[in-house]
C-alpha cells in the first residue's frame, strides 16, 4: 500500500501570493475553500513550459491535488487544473481593487470554519469587478461590509451605536466600533471621532444595496479616502493590529 498517495487530496483554491523559490520552484499562498490560507510548494514548475507556469498566476482559481507531509505545515502541489483567471487583462483600477481584497485576506487569520464563506465572498467580489462597474470602489466597501459580517465584526449601518435610533450618521466613533448621530455627538468627543464628510452618510446608508445606485451617486476623492480609512480602522480596532493597504493608495497617486 502506498501511504503517500493516501494523503493526496483534492481541493478548490485561489492563489493569493506567488514567489520564486530556489532554482525551479514557487511558494504559493492559496486560499483553499476547504482549509483557509495555506502555503504550497510548487516544485520544478519554472523548468517546465510557460503554459504550466501561467496556471499558477495570482488570483487564478484552480482545482488542486495536494500532498501534505504530516510532519510539516507545508503542502506540496501535485497537480493543478485551471478553473478561471480573474486578474488577466484587467485595467489598472480593477487590478488595484482586486489586489486590495487579497491584501486584506492575507492580513486576516482565516480559520477553517470561515474559509468556505470567505472563498465564496472573494470570488463574487472579483466576478462583480470584472464587469467594470461605475464607482467600483463602493463595491470594495460592500465587500468589506460582507467580510465584517463573516468574521463577526458586523458594521451597524442603520442605527446610531449610542442611542440605537435610526438616524442619519454624523461621525464614526472607533471606540464604539460604529457610527453616531448628531444628537449623541459631544464636543468632548472631537478628538476621538471622524466627522463624516459630504455624502458619506448617504453612501453608508445605501451600501448594502449599492449595486442599485452605482450610476446615480458621485463619490469625491476625499470621501473615498475617508471611507477607506474608516473601514481599515474598523478592522484594525477589532483585530488589534494595523491593517495597511499598499495597493489601495495607488488609486490616489
Ligand atoms: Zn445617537
Amino acid at each position: 500500500m502506498n501511504k503517500a498517495n493516501s494523503r493526496d487530496k483534492t481541493y478548490t483554491g485561489i492563489i493569493l501570493k506567488k514567489i520564486p523559490f530556489r532554482e525551479t520552484s514557487f511558494i504559493l499562498d492559496i486560499l483553499i475553500k476547504e482549509l483557509g490560507i495555506v502555503s504550497v510548494i510548487a516544485k520544478g514548475i519554472r523548468k517546465e513550459n510557460s503554459q504550466s507556469q501561467g496556471i499558477i498566476d495570482l488570483l487564478n482559481e484552480l482545482d488542486l491535488e495536494l500532498y501534505k507531509n504530516p510532519n510539516s505545515e507545508w503542502f506540496i502541489l501535485k497537480k493543478a487544473d485551471f478553473i478561471k483567471s480573474h486578474l488577466y487583462q484587467m485595467d489598472f483600477q480593477t487590478t488595484i481593487l482586486m489586489q486590495s481584497a487579497v491584501e486584506i485576506y492575507r492580513q486576516l487569520i482565516i480559520d477553517q470554519t470561515e474559509a468556505s464563506l470567505l472563498y465564496t465572498l472573494l470570488i463574487r467580489y472579483l466576478t462583480y469587478l470584472e464587469a467594470k462597474p461605475t464607482n467600483a470602489i463602493a463595491i470594495f466597501w460592500r465587500f468589506l461590509l460582507r467580510l465584517f459580517k463573516i468574521v463577526g465584526i458586523e458594521f451597524q449601518l442603520k442605527h446610531c451605536v449610542i442611542c440605537d435610533r435610526e438616524k442619519s450618521f454624523f461621525a464614526y466613533y472607533p471606540i464604539k466600533h460604529g457610527f453616531i448621530c448628531k444628537d449623541c455627538y459631544r464636543i468632548a468627543m472631537q478628538e476621538q471621532v471622524i466627522e463624516l464628510s459630504e455624502n458619506v452618510p448617504e453612501i453608508l446608508n445605501k451600501l448594502e444595496n449599492i449595486g442599485n445606485y452605482l450610476k446615480k451617486i458621485s463619490i469625491s476623492e476625499s470621501s473615498q479616502k475617508q471611507l477607506n480609512r474608516i473601514f481599515l480602522l474598523h478592522l484594525s480596532e477589532h483585530f488589534h493590529k494595523k491593517f495597511l493597504l499598499k495597493s489601495l493608495k495607488m488609486l490616489y497617486l
